[in-house]
């Protein structure tokens, strides 16, 4: 069995066995992001030699006992999450030479437990879109091909380069981050586990904000477990942001045995979308007759303002990101350009710095918050969330957990869906109703698409129920078996 064969309970196992070390297991993901990141592009910056110190220091914790479940473990870090002294982008031009002097909550938690990270992924910018093409650093390649075809794919995005780099096995599992399917869109497209948690679970403090009343942080790995171990050490209240959640953190490994016996299960009639891959409908009855088989009990469900989740997403999340990103001014942060006055100063600055997809978010998001316009868009689709929300709290009050695929489709060519920004957005229509709602959801890896693709299924829970996010789709990755791998990995 090759060491890129570990998950990461497997890793840890021989690392507390001292039947390997971290810094052979370091030395080997250092040596295969040399070989495969140029291909890829997965990584923005690659931190080797910071991870081999990292790696050093977990041998020593584990001499002396002090592991954790990461100790030694090799990720990748998303590049939104603020490292000190490590350059930090978000896949931007405006922050290109940014080395942040301090570390977000999220990451420091990682780094304290042990873990050793890689270098910063790719991104789309400022996570903005769902195929990594918007990225300044260019895009990343999907490991996976469809069958008997060379043609290169894209990872889903935002958290593309997160995505490619463990499923081609150039990190064993990464943080990402989703603020309306970020995290688990590109689980789906690469065969990777992902949950986004619950609104408030993660600290959000050192993320570089895209939509704040959406962005949580959360895992990607290879498997269930794995993100179970990620989230008990990334999780947890902090008070240097205002919008984490005063909880106990359970423990998530915990739950993966609950199994699903008793537990009723919703499948809500309005995710049946005209265009989605019949093989995802296909595979979403497969996933209905799995938990069945375990003992749940499926119900079938409604929510009925599903069709405007898409829209009053894409008025919210450009709203919050207008003003977020306002402080790239040339002034505070990363690139400057000089100009005739202050505001040519700015303007010259933003308009060199920001690529097209943020610049059209920050337009929208102007817009709908201007003046004579706030009302009729803002406003109305704050209301229209708040609808949303109320269709997930109904339907929590009959079921435990509901079932719906992840995206509608495949991981799709780089390249296409390039022509209308719209076309680009319905990717979303899955999961941005679960961001809106700030329930926690997670994509599970559940079987091939006709031309050989991964493709995903989502389980959505209660607010701060992660518990049973992760017990159902525990069982739905055992009865899965899903054990394909990419073309393009390490071995
Ligand atoms: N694809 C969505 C967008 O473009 C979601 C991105 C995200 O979750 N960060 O906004």
């Amino acid at each position: 069995m090759s060491i890129f064969d570990l998950t990461i309970a497997a890793a840890a196992k021989k690392l507390a066995a001292k039947d390997l070390s971290a810094v052979e297991l370091t030395t080997a993901y250092n040596k295969a992001v040399a070989a495969l990141n140029p291909r890829l592009n997965a990584y923005i910056t690659a931190t080797p030699d910071l991870a081999l110190e990292q790696a050093k220091a977990a041998d020593a914790r584990i001499a002396a006992g002090t592991a954790t479940a990461l100790t030694g473990i090799p990720i990748a870090m998303k590049d939104l999450f603020c490292t000190a002294g490590v350059r930090t982008t978000a896949a931007s031009r405006i922050l290109e030479p940014f080395i942040p002097p301090y570390e977000s909550t999220v990451s420091a938690k990682l780094r304290d437990a042990g873990a050793v990270v890689l270098g910063k992924a790719n991104l789309d910018e400022f996570a903005m879109g769902s195929s990594n093409i918007t990225s300044a650093y260019g895009p990343v390649e999907n490991p996976w091909k469809r069958n008997g075809s060379d043609a290169k794919l894209v990872p889903g995005g935002s958290s593309g380069g997160s995505a490619a780099a463990v499923a081609a096995r150039i990190a064993l599992a990464a943080t990402g981050t989703d603020t309306g399917g970020s995290i688990r869109q590109p689980a789906a497209f690469t065969g990777l586990a992902g949950i986004k948690p619950t609104y408030g679970r993660c600290s959000r403090y050192g993320i570089v904000a895209f939509a704040s009343s959406l962005d949580q942080a959360g895992p990607m790995a290879r498997n269930v477990e794995d993100c179970a171990i990620l989230l008990n050490a990334m999780a947890g209240f902090d008070d240097k942001d205002s919008t984490s959640a005063p909880r106990e953190v359970p423990n998530f490994t915990a739950a993966l045995s609950r199994g699903v016996k008793g537990l009723k299960i919703g499948i809500p009639a309005e995710y049946r979308l005209e265009g989605t891959n019949p093989d995802i409908l296909a595979l979403w009855d497969k996933g209905i007759a799995w938990l069945r088989e375990q003992g749940a009990e499926i119900i079938d469900i409604s929510l009925p303002h599903t069709k405007y989740g898409l829209p009053v997403y894409y008025i919210v999340a450009p709203a919050e990101a207008s003003s977020n990103l306002a402080r790239y001014d040339g002034v505070r942060f990363g690139l400057r350009v000089e100009g005739e006055d202050l505001i040519d100063m700015y303007e010259r600055t933003r308009a060199a710095g920001f690529g097209s997809e943020v610049k059209r978010r920050i337009m929208i998001g102007t817009y709908v918050l201007s003046h004579g316009y706030y009302d009729a868009y803002y406003l109305k689709a704050q209301k229209v969330r708040n609808l949303i929300l109320k269709d997930f709290t109904d339907a929590f009050t009959k079921v435990d957990a509901i079932l719906t695929p992840t995206a509608p489709s495949a991981a799709f060519g780089l390249g296409e869906k390039m022509d209308d920004p719209v076309t680009m957005y319905l990717n979303d229509v899955f999961t941005v109703p679960a961001s809106l709602a700030g329930v926690p959801a997670m994509s599970v890896p559940a079987g091939l698409s006709a031309d050989g693709l991964p493709l995903g299924l989502q389980v959505i829970g209660k607010h701060f129920d992660e518990e049973t996010v992760f017990a159902v789709s525990a069982a739905i990755e055992n009865a899965a078996g899903f054990s394909a791998l990419p073309e393009v990995r390490a071995k």
